[in-house]
């Protein structure tokens, strides 16, 4: 079943939770509802199960009105945080619930009810537990029960609300996958909120950025991510380090303060090689001295913005974005820094690099190439962003 938000209008009070929100989701897809706490998405995901009425706009479900129907005409299964078992039931029971309190008319048999109830606790690994009861199972077993209760009433909508929150991070990362494949075997529409950038990123199809009661974006999670749509986009879904910088009249983005490595001798000084000497001097000097070539000594210069070079703008790159260097190779816009902390641990390693101005550029470095530098405390090190962008 495809949804469609138009125009959404919801105030608490004076307060503007949702303001005109506008969505479309296609039949089968699965959609993340991302933001900080306080955005709006848990109001947004009550509206579209009919928990909720807009002040203003509509909700449609299979291109019909959905307020004309009602809640549990809207063929919608919920799942939140805390899992609403109820705990004088088991398992079983708990997911029969929905089916046993359909009117009698529309109410499997015994038998059915049975046999569905076994074949959605194997869905969700847990045919063994059926007699249980929810205190005797773990926090991600309970909500694995909660997501077959939800789906024992076979919804045309599944709405998830922030259904991993509550689980520690490692239950968290296998229910995630789990529920990735979940959806690709059953294919049910799916919203499913979330305040945890990686969790939106790694379980859905799009993810819908929300702030303030607003959409920011609605993307491809390699598109929110690689091509954000604002500043707020690409601060919420991860670090950054920021820099004074310009634009110049070519629309390049130049750090504002830099430093350049700049040979003191000029490359271009003329100096005789040792062959040329001995054939200019024969048999004169019989015993030559090789000539060294003297290595152009190398200096750091610093560079500032100067007025009229182009428009100040701010400029961000993400820690994997940095590149570090021990001596300045080529005349790249470097910035001299100390290492000030090393975090070894993971598959990047984590530097924390202090400016001269005491800014710190966080960077996240493959660990062959700190290996490769001995990077270690102390050490002062160039740092340049490879990748440059600004909101402005
Ligand atoms: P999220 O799920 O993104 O954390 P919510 O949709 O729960 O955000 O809430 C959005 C804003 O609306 C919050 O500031 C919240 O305090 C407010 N809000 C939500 N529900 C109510 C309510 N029933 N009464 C008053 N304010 C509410
Ligand atoms: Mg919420």
């Amino acid at each position: 079943m495809g949804i469609e938000v138009k125009n959404i209008q919801k105030k608490f009070k004076d307060f503007k939770a949702l303001d005109n929100v506008n969505l479309k989701v296609a039949s089968g897809e699965l959609v993340a509802l991302l933001g900080p706490s306080g955005s709006g998405k848990t109001t947004l995901l009550r509206i579209i199960a009919g928990l909720e009425l807009p002040d203003e706009g509509s909700v449609m479900l299979d291109g019909e009105l959905a307020h004309q129907k009602d809640v549990r005409q809207r063929q919608v299964g919920f799942v939140f945080q805390h899992y609403a078992l109820f705990k004088h039931m088991t398992v079983f029971e708990n997911v029969a619930f929905g089916m046993r309190v359909r009117p009698k008319r529309t109410r499997p048999s015994d038998a059915n009810i049975r046999e569905k109830v076994m074949e959605l606790l194997s869905l969700v690994h847990l045919e063994q537990f059926g007699n249980r009861y929810p205190s005797q199972l773990s926090g991600g077993q309970r909500q694995r029960v909660a997501l077959a209760r939800a789906l024992a009433v076979e919804p045309k909508v599944l709405l998830l609300d922030e259904p991993f929150g509550a689980l520690d991070a490692k239950v968290r990362k296998e229910l995630r996958r789990w529920m990735r494949r979940l959806h690709d075997e059953m294919h049910i529409t799916s919203i499913f909120v979330t305040h945890d950038q990686e969790e939106a990123m790694e379980v859905s199809d799009r993810v819908v950025v929300m702030s303030n009661g607003r959409i920011e974006q609605v993307g491809t999670p390699e598109e929110v991510y690689h091509k954000p749509a604002n500043g707020f986009v690409y601060d919420f879904l991860g670090n950054y380090n920021s820099f004074d910088g310009w634009k110049d009249k070519g629309g390049n983005l130049h750090l504002a303060e830099y430093d350049v490595q700049e040979n003191t001798v000029p490359a271009s000084t003329p100096v005789t090689s040792r062959i040329e000497l001995r054939s200019l001097l024969g048999k004169l000097v019989p015993s030559l001295k090789p000539v060294v070539q003297p290595e152009p000594e190398k200096k750091i210069k610093r560079h500032r913005l100067k007025l009229g070079e182009g428009s100040p703008v701010k400029l961000f790159a993400r820690p994997h974005e940095m590149y570090i260097a021990k001596k300045a190779e080529d005349d790249f816009e470097y910035i001299e820094t100390k290492v000030v902390h090393v975090n070894p641990a993971g598959p990047l390693v984590k530097l924390e690099l202090e400016r001269q101005n005491g800014e710190i550029i966080q960077t996240e470095i493959p660990k062959d190439v700190c290996d490769k530098l001995a990077v270690k405390k102390g050490d002062v090190l160039l740092a340049r962003p490879k990748k440059l962008r600004t909101f402005e």
